[in-house]
């Protein structure tokens, strides 16, 4: 029979759950155990996919193409796993499965209600991932904060899974406990008041991970113990650190993982503990020379405030990288946007060991991005481009070497003339239904590799799989002319004929993919394009 773990927030949302989910993964399974993460977000949403990223931050893409939360990228980078839809319920989700069924009369004639059949919906596909994953462990994070109207009802899921088997369920509340400056001491009360909450809804936590600036001090620790009914060891201090990595390893100074075998009267299957995980975080703690690697983007801004969150996969990537050679990566935001209003600023990209063009949607910026790209190639800067900015790649050369002025993709010029970049017929079809939810090409697809390319040398071999997310691709009617003048086609997809690689000869890395690596990279196991990438960097 499966454990599971509930992790649910109090207090204020963006103090770290999702890391703490995927680090409580972490030492279970360097414990000996399967271990799989399930994210449930409370939005009506059926998948992040019809989300802007500066809304909902980065769409994460599985293996079978799933849409999804951030956090699922998290769980796969910490437990070294590829997850599948089964690891995500949304609201939506929810409620149209049960609709569904209730059209096709599947609840046999009675009234179908919220309470209790939205929970018990809830709690099937909780089970059924745990049966998929065939997982010891199945740790459940409830999106959003206790006491929010949106996730009361996975909150009752959570409450209905402990009544029915209480020995296999465990509820931990990550909270925030904050150092007011004009105070200047570490404050308990919103903390109180989220357990007191979450008793409201039928629930009481085992473990309290308390999120703070500094380490709880002994009193602290008391007084969230006696004021929230829970033993003094059962409250684990989760202060602020450099890195996320470093989080397994902070919490089991607290020795999280034995105390939560215990409460399940388990013990560990093996004597591994987290030895790897360690000698990543040294390094990480260590490495002093920088590599310097600017992200040409959009999706910074909100407000006043810069936005790292869109892009959190290609970030982590290229961190892996860098820490593979014991280097610290140094990573700038340069917006697009400038080099259209100062064309001259896009000569700053000099300063840096490599540059990237990310994923990215629409017209704002384009021109901006092409400049980089045109930048890069001219002055042999070690260049990267992910999907949206291998599109990019193609059109700047189109533009600049094939002499085709008008050259252009159909997402940006729908009615161009020279569509390097041109949408499918079978997606032309959804577009023109408005079908948009889940129906870009999505997930892994195959890819071939040409010998004797850069990403041959990168990868060790030619056949791979690669996450997709996108309408258009590369237009194979233009592809005799992109060759003619030097564009190597590096990787094919072998089923449906499209270009997925593209390099340039006579430079030292100029690589572009129409897939997004970044989703696979993992910090004990970088992506190879992203590892050859920062090599060339760190020559340069
Ligand atoms: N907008 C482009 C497309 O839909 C690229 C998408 C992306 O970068 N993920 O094809």
């Amino acid at each position: 029979m499966p454990k599971f773990i509930f992790v649910a927030g109090g207090v204020m949302s963006g103090i770290g759950k999702g890391v703490a989910t995927a680090s409580i993964g972490r030492i279970l399974q360097s414990k000996g155990f399967k271990v799989t993460a399930v994210k449930i977000d409370p939005y009506v949403n059926v998948d992040a996919g019809t989300m802007n990223p500066v809304e909902h931050g980065e769409v994460f893409v599985t293996d079978d193409g799933t849409e999804c939360d951030q956090d699922l990228g998290n769980y796969e980078r910490f437990l070294d796993e590829n997850l599948s839809t089964d690891n995500y319920i949304t609201t939506g989700r929810v409620y149209q499965a049960v609709i569904n069924r209730e059209r096709n009369l599947e609840y046999g004639g009675r009234c179908v209600e919220v309470v209790p059949d939205i929970p018990n919906e809830v709690i099937s596909r909780i089970t059924k991932s745990a049966k998929k994953n065939r997982a010891d462990f199945v740790l459940i994070e409830i999106g959003g904060t206790v006491g929010e109207y949106q996730n009361m009802l996975f909150l009752e899921a959570a409450r209905m899974m402990k009544l029915r088997t209480p020995k296999d369920i465990l509820f931990i509340l990550v909270s925030y406990v904050p150092v007011p400056k004009i105070i200047g001491e570490m404050k308990t009360k919103p903390t109180q008041y989220a357990v007191r909450t979450l008793n409201s809804a039928g629930i009481q936590p085992d473990i309290i991970l308390a999120r703070s600036v500094v380490p709880l001090d002994e009193p602290r620790k008391r007084k969230i113990s006696i004021f929230c009914n829970i033993s003094r060891e059962n409250v684990i201090s989760a202060p602020d650190i450099e890195s996320i990595y470093e989080v397994p390893i902070s919490f089991e100074k607290d020795k999280l993982g034995i105390k939560i075998l215990k409460k399940f009267n388990l013990k560990p299957k093996t004597k591994e503990d987290l030895r790897d995980w360690k000698k990543l975080v040294k390094t990480i703690k260590t490495a002093q020379n920088p590599i310097k690697i600017g992200i040409v983007g959009k999706y910074f801004k909100t407000g006043e405030f810069v936005l790292k969150d869109s892009y959190i996969s290609v970030i982590e990537a290229i961190k892996h990288s860098c820490w593979f050679y014991k280097r610290k990566p140094k990573i700038y935001w340069l917006n697009a946007e400038n080099y259209e209003t100062n064309p001259k600023s896009v000569k700053e990209l000099k300063n840096y060991n490599g540059i990237i063009v990310p994923g990215g949607f629409g017209s704002r910026g384009v021109n901006g991005k092409i400049k980089a790209i045109e930048f890069c190639r001219k002055n042999k800067i070690p260049f990267l481009g992910l999907c949206f900015g291998m599109q990019l790649a193609v059109i700047e050369f189109a533009r600049n070497v094939c002499e085709l002025k008008k050259a252009n993709s159909i997402e940006l010029s729908p009615d161009c003339q020279e569509p390097v970049i041109d949408v499918m017929p079978d997606q032309k079809a959804l577009l023109k239904e408005k079908k948009y939810g889940a129906t870009m090409r999505l997930g892994a697809y195959k890819c071939k590799i040409k010998l004797k390319t850069i990403s041959f040398r990168a990868y060790k071999c030619s056949d791979i799989s690669e996450r997709h997310r996108h309408r258009y691709e590369l237009n194979n009617a233009f592809k005799e002319v992109l060759e003619q003048k030097g564009m190597v086609m590096a990787g094919i997809n072998p089923e449906r004929n499209l270009v997925e690689i593209i390099e340039l000869k006579n430079h030292p890395f100029f690589v572009a993919t129409q897939f997004h690596p970044e989703f696979k990279s993992r910090p004990l196991n970088p992506h190879p394009l992203f590892r050859e990438f920062i090599r060339t960097c760190i020559k340069k």
